[in-house]
């Protein structure tokens, strides 16, 4: 083969160097996806990227409901009003005098066994310390919208925080969750939490705010849990768009988090387990490369 001529030699340089400057897409997730990801990335693949619908989620989860003819709600959804719910609750008004609350009346029209469990959040959430900082604060807000940059690429992470007070302990943070989770197993399972809380201290400081506290309120067990930031957070947000962007989607297999996964019935990594996820809830879902023939 002959050697390039210089014309042609000039002519590859630059195409390398456009290709060098071309900018990268944007890549926008919620923090939600972030969890999702990094609890599983094939789940996040079935949910944000085939859109598949998680059975016990719906944008309007009461419009669902009526749609569907459905009894109960599924637990995402009733999650979404639980969050509803609390994001509008008056803690200053109500705190030593719970039984002034009641259901709206847009939701009493649920199952009987969706409203106790709406109601027992609530009085969980307002009878608990927690509750009782949050009446104590100088300032509450609730679903509070940030946008975040992530490292040098066009990564952004974007979310809202549940609840931020600010009182004489300075800012708080609060995650309101309605997992289902065995007392035994509270910490490790809020620790699963800590990329999401890292991006929203982060999202503070970046408004010029003092460092927050984080705390995850487990409706369910009425227990606070305080997350302290751990070293690896930031690295691990990061590697969760690395991921994304090179379509590490596929795990190795089953693990702990297929427990609950609605997927769990298709997904083949699921089906391996047959139905015995007892040696499987230890394992850490380990990225493997996407294979699009995979399924
Ligand atoms: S069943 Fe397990 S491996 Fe499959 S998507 Fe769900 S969590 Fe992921």
């Amino acid at each position: 083969m002959p050697a390039p001529d210089a014309d042609t030699l000039a002519d590859l340089e630059q195409r390398l160097s456009w290709q060098a400057a071309t900018p990268k897409p944007r890549l926008v997730i919620s923090a939600s996806a972030l969890h999702l990801y990094h609890e599983c990335p094939r789940r996040f693949r079935y949910l944000w990227q085939l859109r598949l619908r998680d059975p016990g989620a719906s944008p309007d989860p009461l419009a669902a409901r009526e749609q569907e003819g459905a009894d109960r709600l599924g637990a995402a959804d009733l999650g979404t009003l639980a969050h509803q719910v609390l994001a509008g609750l008056d803690f200053a008004g109500l705190r030593g005098n719970p039984d002034a609350w009641s259901l709206p009346a847009s939701l009493q029209s649920l199952a009987l066994a969706d409203q106790r469990d709406l109601e027992r959040f609530v009085q969980t959430a307002l009878e608990s310390d927690l509750g009782a900082e949050i009446a104590a604060a100088e300032r509450v807000e609730s679903e509070v919208s940030f946008s975040l940059r992530i490292g040098d690429e066009p990564n952004w992470l974007e979310g809202r925080i549940d609840l931020l007070c600010r009182g004489k302990d300075g800012p708080l943070i609060v995650d309101w969750k309605t997992d289902r989770v065995a007392p035994e197993s509270l910490r490790e399972h809020a620790e699963r939490y800590h990329p999401q809380l890292w991006a929203y201290r982060a999202a503070l400081r970046e408004e010029g705010d003092a460092e927050p506290r984080t705390d995850l309120f487990f409706l369910r067990l009425g227990e606070r849990v305080q997350v302290e930031p751990q070293a690896g957070n930031e690295a691990d947000v990061a590697a969760v768009f690395r991921g994304i962007r090179a379509e590490l989607l596929d795990v190795t297999g089953p693990h702990r988090g297929c427990v609950e996964c609605p997927f769990k019935s298709h997904c083949r990594h699921a089906k391996q387990a047959e139905g015995n996820f007892d040696a499987y809830k230890m394992i850490e879902p380990t990225p493997a490369p996407y294979r699009p023939s995979g399924d």
